[in-house]
């Protein structure tokens, strides 16, 4: 039986309470108690020795197809966003196989993990092995011991038969995973600018009413000019016009929008993810955030690291965010509670998703200050220690839910093949 408790900690949910001195008892995989000085009863104690405690992070926007791309660098010259995919990244996750695909994942997982990240959404592409990848990625989230949502994106650039493929990779694994308490489906699209008016026909035919689409929109200016060359008023008003827009949709960027977009935003409210990271590296500009009030802030694949990202957005806004708490835990709460019923729940009964910080308060933390604890003491390095659904996967510098000695030599060798035949 998997019973526990952490001792002296700081513990907080983020929103309702922040208590010193802090135990939390955990039975199999749920929290048990919350409080000072919990009765030990020959259970195991672990002390914390006085480090912060949050909800397991969430990171609703990842690539784990690019956990082994360090080190490459694009095929041919680069100046602009389209040649930095056509150059890099689509040449990359052409060159993926199915023993790479599971290697990137397990790469991705576990340095999301080192930085308390218990729940992941991944925005997946193999354009040479679509079929059963989406099941690849499960088997590694199910190893790593961690929750999230997968989606294949469709995309015009392989042509109409695997169009239909990456369609129905998404529409399967939705539809096997329904009742999967773990790992759900979504349905992946690239972006606007990469798929055909003939192709988002196809895929709203298709698509089941109840299946939510997780997209890139108006990432570029591209993005925009396509959509706006077609008629539309830009990338939010085409998904809309397609019947493909809901309250459950995750949008991921928008950045390069129009007055309408903006208004549908705030008519139909979908998810949306911004990437300050990854938008800063690829020069695309930033995401208003004084029209767009709700968001929450996803890695896009450049890291794992989800406190590190909402550091990056603190300083690119020069300390100027609203309600940073909110976007770290409880948006993203609203957004995947549907999914996951628990997810950031730090309270008793809940399943234990926890992230001990490797951070110990010397001066005085409360809620108000909670914030700034975690952009100038915890600063978005690794964790002590992350617990999903009671299970402590990572500790001592070491994930303990994988023999990770072993996995490091495959994914080395995974990646040694991967990047030749990137450059083949
Ligand atoms: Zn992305």
């Amino acid at each position: 039986m998997n019973h526990y408790i952490l001792t002296n900690a700081i513990v907080t949910d983020g929103f309702t309470f922040l208590h010193n001195n802090c135990d939390i008892e955990i039975k199999d995989n749920r929290i048990v108690k919350i409080g000072e000085g919990l009765a030990r009863n020959n259970i195991k104690c672990m002390d914390l020795g006085g480090r912060l405690v949050l909800p397991g992070l969430v990171n609703p926007h990842h690539h784990l197809y690019s956990a082994l791309a360090t080190g490459i660098g694009p095929l041919g010259p680069i100046n602009n966003f389209t040649q930095k995919l056509e150059q890099l990244w689509w040449p990359l996750d052409r060159s993926l196989n199915t023993e790479s695909i599971y290697c990137s994942a397990m790469n991705g997982l576990i340095q999301s993990v080192r930085y308390g990240v218990t729940t992941i959404v991944d925005h997946h592409a193999s354009m040479n092995a679509v079929n059963g990848s989406l099941d690849i990625i499960k088997k590694a989230y199910n190893e790593v011991g961690v929750k999230g949502l997968l989606c294949y994106e469709i995309s015009d650039r392989m042509g109409e038969d695997a169009l239909q493929e990456q369609i129905d990779e998404n529409i399967e694994f939705w539809n096997a995973n329904k009742d999967n308490p773990n790992i759900k489906g979504l349905m992946g699209l690239h972006a606007n600018f990469t798929l055909s008016e003939k192709s988002m026909k196809k895929i709203a035919e298709q698509k089941p009413g109840e299946l939510p689409i997780h997209i890139h929109c108006a990432e570029d200016g591209a993005d925009k000019d396509y959509c706006q060359k077609l008629g539309y008023a830009g990338a939010v008003d085409r998904l809309n016009e397609f019947g493909l827009l809901s309250r459950e949709s995750l949008l991921v960027h928008c950045i390069h929008l129009s007055e309408k977009d903006y208004a549908l935003l705030d008519k139909i409210k979908p998810n949306v993810i911004s990437n300050p990271e990854s938008n800063a590296n690829n020069n695309v500009g930033m995401m208003d955030i004084n029209k767009i009030k709700k968001y929450v802030l996803g890695t896009d694949g450049m890291t794992g690291n989800v406190l590190g990202t909402m550091r990056s957005h603190f300083l690119q806004r020069h300390g100027n965010i609203k309600d940073p708490m909110n976007i770290l835990l409880k948006n993203i709460a609203d957004m995947m509670r549907g999914y996951f019923p628990d997810i950031t729940q730090l309270q008793e009964g809940s399943l234990a998703d926890l992230a001990v910080t490797n951070y110990r308060p010397v001066t005085g933390i409360n809620l108000d200050n909670l914030f700034y604890h975690l952009m100038f003491g915890v600063q978005g390095k690794e964790m002590y220690m992350t617990i999903s659904e009671g299970q402590i996967i990572f500790s001592d510098n070491t994930i303990h839910s994988v023999d990770e000695k072993q996995l490091n030599k495959e994914i080395s060798t995974a990646a040694k093949k991967l990047h030749e035949t990137y450059y083949a």
